[in-house]
């Protein structure tokens, strides 16, 4: 959090706690490129600060980091707004905003981010912006199911995922039948990542994407 006044960051300091947000709160622009490099998931970024333009922050920060922000403006200040978005903001808030409103906004664009940002296990990369699968380089064509199938395996290797987690996430939210349709499909995304040792079969559970080592 990028905010220079205390009656404003107290509370909303306390708020974001209350709902599960770990906020590191610092007052100055010269403080932020630093604070971010620290490690953050969102920059919450107030414009006016008092050794600095929030928007010069921005664009300083847009150089090193593709790091979540929601640009914090004074009601009505479309300009702000629209030249903070021209900046690579990723949403804002008008204040007065309420701290469930920035809670919600907060997850949001960490959510999106994630989903944006490509998976990367070893030699295999997964894009799921762009929809591309690369196994050591070369993309691997897959059709839309698949794809999804090794999304979810892929934002976690190692972890045995349910069948049922599988089946919901990538064909229906309600589980039917037997499944079979899912193996079909483990089947031949081994096929075309041309190495079966990839999506390990966990035997009772479901199935997993290997962890590679070296
Ligand atoms: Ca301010």
């Amino acid at each position: 959090m990028v905010e220079d006044d205390p009656a404003v960051a107290e509370p909303l300091l306390a708020g974001l706690k209350r709902n599960g947000i770990d906020t590191v709160h610092v007052a100055y622009a010269s403080h932020v490129v630093e604070a971010v490099a620290q490690g953050v998931d969102v920059v919450l970024l107030d414009l006016g600060l008092p050794d600095g333009d929030g928007l010069d922050v921005l664009r300083d920060l847009r150089r090193v980091s593709d790091v979540p922000v929601i640009v914090a403006t004074a009601r009505g200040d479309e300009a702000d707004r629209i030249v903070g978005l021209e900046l690579g903001a990723d949403d804002y808030v008008v204040k007065p905003y309420s701290v469930r409103e920035l809670a919600a906004r907060v997850r949001a664009v960490a959510r999106r981010r994630r989903v944006e940002a490509p998976l990367e296990t070893g030699r295999l990369v997964v894009d799921r912006k762009r929809r591309v699968v690369t196994l050591d380089g070369t993309a691997v064509d897959l059709t839309a199911k698949e794809f999804d199938l090794l999304a979810v395996l892929a934002e976690e290797p190692g972890r045995a995922v349910p069948r049922q987690e599988l089946f919901s996430r990538v064909w229906d939210p309600v589980w039917v039948g037997t499944g079979k349709t899912l193996d079909v499909h483990i089947a031949t995304l081994r096929k075309k990542l041309g190495d079966a040792s990839l999506v390990e079969t966990v035997r009772g559970v479901g199935y997993r994407l290997a962890v590679e080592t070296g």
